[in-house]
Formats: C-alpha cells, structure tokens, sequence
C-alpha cells in the first residue's frame, strides 16, 4: 500500500463484515492526507452512504461550523473519518465486532495520515477507540494520551442537534480544548523536527 489513495481504492470493494450488504458505497474518509487533526465518528449515516462522504448532512453542517468558529479551520485543514465505513441498517450503531472487522483501515489511516490529535465524535468512536466503560459525559473535557497522540472526545454533533442539555456550549469547549492540544503538539514537533 503505497499511499492513501490507494488504501481508499482497496476498501472501496471491502466485504469484510455483514455492513457491506446494505451499503451504497464505502465511505472512507476525506480530508488532508497528512492533516495533524483528525475527526472521527462512529458510522456513515444516509446521507454519507449516497454521497460517499463522511458528515455531510446536517450534523456535518454542524461540524464545519464549529470547527471554523471555535478553530479557524476548515475540513480541508484536517481529515474527517468514522470507525466503520459503511451504513449500519437503520443508523444504527456500529456492532463491536463490526468495529473490530473494520478496523485495520482506520488503523492504516491513522499510520499514513499520522494525526497529532484525535477528536472522538460521540459515545461510540470516544469508548471504542480509548477501550473505556464510561459514557461521553464523563469523557469528555480532558484530553488523554492514546498511541503517541492525543485524543480529545466530545458530543456528535447530532446530540447537539437534538438539544442534548449543554452538548452545543459542551462541544465548542472541547474544540477550544483540541486547539490548544494541536498547537502544543505541533509545536513540539516543530521544535524536535528543528534540532
Ligand atoms: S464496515 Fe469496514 S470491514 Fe465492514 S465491509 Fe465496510 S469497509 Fe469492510
């Protein structure tokens, strides 16, 4: 596997779990191929199966906007992916063994992209990815060490959608939080880079 691209092309076909029967089309990931941010939520919903985008409905609506108003960025200045990559029927959540079975792509995203910080987008991507028993209100509001970054959970944006008490002022601080924890990274970085 040579790059990104080809990674995409690959899983564009992928069979792997019982998720492929209902799909329209895998939906793997869009963004900077090298971006020091990356988003991650738990599943495409129906919007995202027929565009073959991630976030694109009115969630990821939400999404663009914060990330503009509370980080100055854009989805192209990061990458926006899900734990699985194709619709669960009904939107329903993604099962653990479909996580499981699909988990090796987001593994080789994260190693060809190699984000400084991960933001966790709701219950599911939050416990999934740290392996912890607690629900997002306990999670969120701190950053933790995972995997040589940093991981920053917050709400999904559709809980802020629904009016989850405090999800939409919940959310725009954690976004502030995953900043701040991207410039101390990158920063780092830079430095160690520099000698
Ligand atoms: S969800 Fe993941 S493992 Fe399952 S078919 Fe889609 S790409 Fe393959």
């Amino acid at each position: 596997m040579s790059d990104l691209a080809a990674l995409a092309t690959e899983a564009a076909s992928c069979t792997r779990c019982r998720l492929a029967e209902g799909r329209t089309q895998v939906v793997f990931g869009t963004g900077h191929p090298s971006a020091d941010l990356l988003f991650l939520g738990e599943g495409p919903g129906a919007d995202e199966d027929v565009a073959g985008l991630p976030f694109v409905g009115r969630s990821g609506k939400l999404l663009d906007r914060m990330m503009a108003e509370e980080m100055g960025l854009t989805r192209a200045d990061c990458y926006i992916a899900n734990m699985v990559k194709c619709r669960p029927p009904g939107n329903r959540d993604p099962r653990p063994d479909e996580m499981a079975t699909c988990r090796p792509w987001l593994d080789a995203q994260l190693e060809h992209i190699d984000p400084r910080v991960v933001v966790t987008l709701g219950n599911v991507a939050t416990r999934t990815l740290l392996g912890r028993p607690e629900g997002i209100t306990r999670l969120r509001g701190q950053a933790y060490p995972w995997d040589g970054r940093v991981v920053v959970p917050t709400y999904h944006p559709s809980a802020a959608l629904r009016g989850t008490l405090g999800a939409m002022a919940a959310m725009r601080a954690d976004l502030v939080r995953a900043k701040q924890a991207l410039e101390r990274a990158t920063s780092v970085t830079i430095r160690s880079r520099g000698g």
